[in-house]
C-alpha cells in the first residue's frame, strides 16, 4: 500500500546572545519555499527534502510538502514567525490523515515564548496528530537535543559530518527507519544522554580523530538489529538555556539499558574529551602578522575569524580582523563578508572607481569584534548580491547577501554585504568578482564550513579569535540559564579526571 507522508523543513540555529531578533524577512532572506516551490528548488539538490523524496519514490509515498524555511543564524525567533511557519504544517496535519511525518529541523531554535522551538512545533504536531502515528525527524549536527523532542519524534537522525555535507543522505536515513515504522516492522524510540559542556570540545568536527572514533562506534551500534541511529550531536554553545550541550541519541527498540549503556559510553568518551581543543584560536595581531609574512606558493593564507562567523549568528560586522590587517598593510587580500546594509546603501549613490568615505562596521554591537572603522575605500563594484552554490554544501542552491559592494582599501578587497551569511562557498567571492585562488591571504567568517571548499586551496588555514559574539571564550558571555556546574563555565569540572556528573 501507498503511505500518505506528511513534510516539511523548518531550521534555525538561534544565537540567544544575539540582540537581532529573528523575524519573517530573516527567513525570506534564506529561504522560504512553499510546496511546489521547494520542490523545484530543493528537490535534488543535497538537501533533506530532496533525501525524503528519495525514499518517497522508492516506496511509492503520497508526499504532501508543506514548506521549507530556514534562516541564518541569529537571534531569537518571534512568536509571529514561529507561528507563521507553524501553522501550515499543523493546520495540514490536522486537516488529513497521514501515515508518518518527516520532519528536517536543525535543533537549536530558540524562540520569543520558548526555549526549545522544535519541541514546541512537535507538541502542536502530537495534538492534532494524537500519538499513534510515526514521527521522524533529522536534526543538524548542531542540535541542542531536549528530553521533550526524544519524547514526542519516534525517529531522530542527525548529521554525521562537520562541514556538514550529509543533508541528504540523513533524510534517507531517516525515510528508511520510518518506513519500517509504517510497516510495523519496528516501533523506535529515542533515547538521549547528554554532557554538561557548551559544546563538543571541537564543535563536533569530523576532521578530529575522536569525532570519528565515535562515528565509527555510532555506525557499528546501528548494524545491531534493534538500533536503527546514533546521533552525536554536538551542541550550540551560543545559547543561554537549560538543555543546552552535546547528546548521544539512540533511536532503536527492545532493551533500553543497552542502548543507554552505549549512549553513556560514548558521552562519558566526549567528555573524556573535553580540553582536546583542535583549533589555535590567534589573536588578530597574530594573524595579521602571519599574513603579512606569507608566501604563497601552494595557495593563500585563509584566516578563518571564529568569532565572528555569521554561522553561529554573529552579527558579521566585527571589524578587529580587518583593523589588524590594515595595520599590518597587508597586500593581494580578500576579506568577507563585513556584513554592514547602511555602507552598501551609502555606496549605492556613488559610481564605481570613486573614492568614498565610509564608517564600516562594528555598528551592531562594538563592545563584541570592534567598532567601526573610518576609511577612504575605492568601489569596486555593486550588485544585488544574489550567487548559487557550486561547493559540497550548497551545490545549486539559490543565495542572497542583498545589496553588496566590494570595495578596495590598501591591498584588501573587502565583500560588503547586507544579509549575514557565513562564508563556505567560493562562489561567494567569485561572483562579486573577487578570485580567492589567486589572492596571497584570504580573510574569512566562519568556524568550520569554510573546510570544505577553503582548505583544499589554501597554502595554509590559521584560524584566529576576534572577539566577536561567537567567541570560544565561553566566559565573555553571561549565562542564566545554562545548569551549573558546566563545562567551561566552572573550575570544579576542569580536572580532566573528574568523571561524566549524572
Ligand atoms: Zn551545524
Amino acid at each position: 500500500m501507498s503511505y500518505k507522508i506528511l513534510t516539511a523543513e523548518f531550521m534555525h540555529e538561534s544565537n540567544t546572545f544575539s540582540c537581532i531578533k529573528t523575524g519573517e524577512q530573516a527567513f525570506r532572506n534564506c529561504f522560504f519555499l512553499r510546496g511546489a516551490e521547494a520542490l523545484a528548488e530543493r528537490g535534488d539538490q543535497n538537501t533533506e527534502l530532496a533525501g525524503f523524496l528519495d525514499i518517497g519514490r522508492k516506496y511509492d509515498w503520497q508526499i504532501d510538502h508543506v514548506l521549507s524555511a530556514a534562516a541564518g543564524p541569529s537571534g531569537k525567533v518571534t512568536t509571529a514567525a514561529f507561528d507563521w511557519l507553524a501553522d501550515p504544517i499543523i493546520a495540514a496535519a490536522k486537516a488529513n490523515h497521514y501515515d508518518g511525518i518527516l520532519l528536517g529541523l536543525h535543533g537549536a531554535m530558540v524562540t520569543d515564548f520558548c526555549d526549545d522551538g522544535e519541541g514546541e512545533l512537535l507538541q502542536r504536531l502530537r495534538r492534532v496528530t494524537g500519538d499513534k502515528i510515526p514521527i521522524a525527524i533529522t536534526l543538524d549536527l548542531h542540535a541542542n537535543v531536549s528530553r521533550k523532542m526524544c519524547e514526542l519524534a519516534n525517529i531522530i537522525v542527525s548529521y554525521k559530518t562537520y562541514p556538514h555535507i550529509d543533508m541528504r543522505e540523513t533524510a534517507r536515513h531517516a525515510g528508511e527507519i520510518l518506513q519500517r515504522s509504517l510497516d510495523g516492522e519496528i516501533k523506535p524510540y529515542t533515547i538521549r544522554v547528554g554532557c554538561p559542556m557548551r559544546e563538543e570540545a571541537n564543535g563536533a568536527r569530523t576532521d578530529s580523530e575522536s569525532m570519528l572514533d565515535w562515528i565509527r562506534a555510532a555506525r557499528k551500534w546501528e548494524q545491531r538489529d534493534d538500533a536503527f541511529a546514533v546521533s552525536i550531536n554536538g551542541g550550540f554553545s551560543c545559547a543561554d538555556i537549560a538543555e543546552v550541550g552535546p547528546t548521544v541519541l539512540v533511536t532503536g527498540e527492545g532493551d533500553i539499558d543497552a542502548h543507554r549503556a552505549f549512549a553513556s559510553s560514548l558521552a562519558a568518551d566526549i567528555w573524556k574529551h573535553r580540553h582536546d581543543v583542535l583549533n589555535d584560536y590567534l589573536d588578530v595581531k597574530e594573524a595579521a602578522a602571519i599574513a603579512a609574512g606569507f608566501v604563497s606558493s601552494e595557495g593563500p593564507l585563509v584566516i578563518a575569524d571564529y568569532a565572528d562567523n555569521p554561522g553561529a549568528g554573529s552579527y558579521g560586522d566585527a571589524t578587529n580582523l580587518l583593523r589588524a590587517m590594515l595595520d599590518a598593510e597587508i597586500t593581494d587580500a580578500c576579506f568577507g563578508p563585513m556584513v554592514d546594509g547602511e555602507t552598501v546603501q551609502h555606496l549605492l549613490a556613488h559610481t564605481c572607481g570613486d573614492m568614498v568615505e565610509v564608517n564600516l562596521g562594528g555598528k551592531m554591537d562594538p563592545a563584541f569584534g570592534g567598532g567601526p572603522l573610518k576609511l577612504q575605500v575605492e568601489l569596486v563594484s555593486l550588485s544585488e548580491g544574489h550567487y548559487v552554490g557550486t561547493g559540497a554544501m550548497i551545490g545549486g542552491l539559490q543565495r542572497s547577501f542583498g545589496p553588496t559592494a566590494v570595495v578596495r582599501i590598501g591591498g584588501i578587497e573587502i565583500l560588503i554585504t547586507t544579509i549575514a551569511q557565513q562564508l563556505l562557498d567560493l562562489q561567494q567571492f567569485r561572483c562579486f568578482g573577487i578570485d580567492p585562488v589567486s589572492k596571497r591571504v584570504v580573510a574569512l567568517k566562519s568556524m568550520q564550513h569554510f573546510r570544505a571548499e577553503f582548505e583544499p586551496i589554501a597554502g595554509r588555514v590559521i584560524v584566529c579569535d576576534s572577539g566577536a559574539l561567537s567567541t570560544p571564550d565561553y566566559k565573555q558571555r553571561q549565562y542564566n540559564k545554562v545548569v551549573r556546574p558546566m563545562f567551561p563555565l566552572d573550575a570544579e569540572l576542569d580536572d580532566p579526571s573528574v568523571p561524566l556528573p549524572g
